[in-house]
């Protein structure tokens, strides 16, 4: 009762997004690491929408409180600045552990804080599953491929994985927590669940992203070449975020616990798609230059995505061209704001 006569002030005096009513056992205390990064705030709507009680846990190394202040006041919602690196303690079912830099030039401004953030930070939050008796969902990644030799990935390919490159603090980091969510899994009966992402874009990413979406796209904004790294015959798959959302959350309520592949099959060539930018922001004046390549960049990269079909019944709903549109416009949208564009 106290909990609808919250809900009930909280709709009569503030403009929340509308949520599903609940009842308290129907509810579920969601912890998510990294909510206020791009991924991780996309996530929170979709939980807070369904009427559970979702904490966020950021450090703001990337993540932004802008990104979530919408629900900042609403009961279901606590946002607490902390950096998983130390221990923390709260009552959760579910944990969604998204909280690690993603784009190479973040992960790489500050290796060792990549490392840490992977090893130790998943290693406080298995403690914290196994202690609290909570699901958790680890945001692994198609970088644990690394620059791989079978095309396209499925989920019981090993990888190709330089560990002494500059790549190596996220990918082997990577590697090497979901390796301690099977461990946990095994030796003290944690129930975990592995998400291989592969490149997902859409709005709220930020605009210093530096990954290949946001880099693109303010570049053919503002008039400004296009920057390919390396001959840019290279390619990615990439996955509007609505998509990635119902991933997670098919693979959080599932009772599969292998690893799975989200991602959208739809591959470009770097060069192909910087065209394909070029032509939805409709300034054909922008130049495509090159850079020098990038060491380690994984040469080719595409999802199988058999077992996400299989196990979950999910597959991408939104055509990249669509994502696209929205994303272009997010962006301008922020172009325009010089006083957030100086405070990044
Ligand atoms: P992001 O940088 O927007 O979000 C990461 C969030 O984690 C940020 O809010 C950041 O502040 C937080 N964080 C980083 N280190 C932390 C720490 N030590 N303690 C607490 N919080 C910390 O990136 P994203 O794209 O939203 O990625 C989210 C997750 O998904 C990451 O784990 C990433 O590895 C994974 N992933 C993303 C993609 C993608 O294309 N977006 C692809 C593969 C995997
Ligand atoms: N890339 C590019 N220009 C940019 C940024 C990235 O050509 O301005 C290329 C990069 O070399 C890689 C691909 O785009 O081949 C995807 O890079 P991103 O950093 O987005 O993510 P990754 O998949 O490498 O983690």
């Amino acid at each position: 009762l106290k909990q609808q006569l919250l809900d009930l002030r909280n709709a009569s005096t503030n403009t929340f997004p509308s949520v599903v009513p609940r009842n308290e056992f129907d509810r579920k205390r969601i912890l998510i690491t990294g909510g206020a990064g791009f991924v991780g705030s996309h996530l929170t709507d979709a939980l807070m929408k369904q009427g559970h009680e979702v904490t966020v846990m950021d450090n703001f190394f990337t993540g932004r409180k802008k990104n979530v202040e919408h629900w900042i006041r609403h009961p279901n919602f606590e946002l607490i600045n902390h950096d998983v690196v130390e221990p923390f303690m709260i009552e959760v079912d579910e944990i969604y552990h998204l909280a690690s830099p993603a784009s190479p030039p973040h992960y790489m401004y500050n290796p060792i804080k990549t490392i840490k953030t992977n090893t130790l930070g998943t290693i406080n939050m298995l403690g914290l599953a196994k202690r609290v008796g909570a699901r958790l969902l680890l945001a692994s990644t198609s970088e644990v491929y690394g620059n791989p030799t079978v095309h396209p990935q499925p989920e019981t390919y090993f990888g190709n994985v330089n560990p002494d490159g500059p790549r190596a603090c996220y990918d082997e980091g990577k590697r090497i927590a979901e390796t301690m969510c099977y461990a946990y899994q095994k030796q003290s009966g944690v129930e975990v669940r592995v998400a291989r992402i592969f490149n997902t874009f859409g709005p709220r990413m930020h605009i210093g992203d530096g990954r290949v979406v946001s880099n693109f796209i303010i570049q053919a904004l503002q008039g400004q070449p296009m920057t390919v790294y390396g001959e840019g015959k290279q390619t990615r798959s990439f996955q509007y975020v609505s998509d990635l959302v119902d991933g997670l959350m098919a693979l959080m309520n599932s009772d599969f616990s292998d690893p799975v592949n989200i991602g959208n099959p739809e591959e470009y060539t770097m060069v192909d798609f910087a065209k394909s930018i070029r032509e939805l922001v409709g300034d054909p004046k922008v130049e495509i230059t090159h850079k020098p390549a990038t060491q380690d960049d994984p040469q080719r990269r595409r999802p199988d995505i058999t077992r996400a079909k299989q196990h979950l019944g999910w597959e991408p709903k939104v055509k990249v061209v669509d994502g696209l549109k929205k994303t272009i416009e997010y962006f301008r949208r922020e172009l325009e704001q010089p006083s957030a564009r100086a405070a990044d």
